[in-house]
């Protein structure tokens, strides 16, 4: 019933709150002082994959931007008003792009359904798709494409934050923050590295999209 449920998360915050207090009494004091997260991470929407949960970290650790399948489009002022301010001020020294396999966002740009406003947002799953179609339709069983879907996306939206000239210039200056590209696996409740290849990714981006002052 939704007013037990809400009834219920004022206490369990309660209860959270009082066991923070109980292992250190300041907690919250000091967390009002200020953020200082060694991690940005962009993650999917859906909720099953709760970003600091699944990381183990607590709050003041991460700082963090969900949307529909962990896209980072080249125009979404969102998304990149929050990179900027990680990198430029808070000066992080990971950015994580996660995705997750079962991810309904990915799971809907293979299907041709006309969604309305989705269309758009899909569309840069698409474009993905597009971009690396021969590996993707050598792939014969559907469930295995449609996994391997999940992890390029990652990875080209680790490409697509390196496009940023905020990221490249803290690149030049400080070799930081460093971008990774994980896969959540809901099934088993690990993160699985893809191992994007930072350096050489930065190099390669900047062949087209540098933009040094
Ligand atoms: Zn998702």
């Amino acid at each position: 019933m939704p007013e037990k449920m809400y009834k219920r998360v004022f206490e369990n915050n309660r209860k959270w709150a009082e066991e923070h207090l109980s292992g250190d009494e300041d907690f919250f004091e000091n967390l009002a002082k200020g953020q200082s997260p060694e991690f940005l991470y962009i993650g999917c929407s859906d909720s099953r994959v709760p970003a600091t949960h699944v990381m183990g970290l607590d709050p003041g650790q991460a700082f963090v931007h969900r949307n529909i399948a962990n896209v980072v489009p080249n125009t979404d002022q969102n998304v990149h008003s929050v990179i900027q301010y990680a990198v430029d001020h808070l000066m992080v020294e990971h950015i994580v792009v996660c995705g997750h396999y079962g991810c309904g966002g990915v799971a809907a740009a293979m299907q041709s359904d006309d969604l309305g406003l989705l269309n758009g947002w899909l569309r840069e799953i698409r474009d993905v798709y597009r971009l690396h179609a021969d590996e993707l339709n050598a792939i014969e069983d559907e469930e295995a494409r449609y996994k391997r879907l999940i992890e390029i996306n990652v990875l080209e939206q680790c490409n697509n934050v390196l496009k940023t000239s905020w990221v490249q210039k803290q690149w030049l200056r400080r070799k930081g923050p460093i971008v990774h590209g994980w896969v959540f696996d809901i099934s088993t409740g690990l993160l699985k590295d893809l191992d994007f290849p930072h350096e050489k990714a930065m190099e390669k981006i900047r062949e087209i999209y540098h933009l040094d002052v």
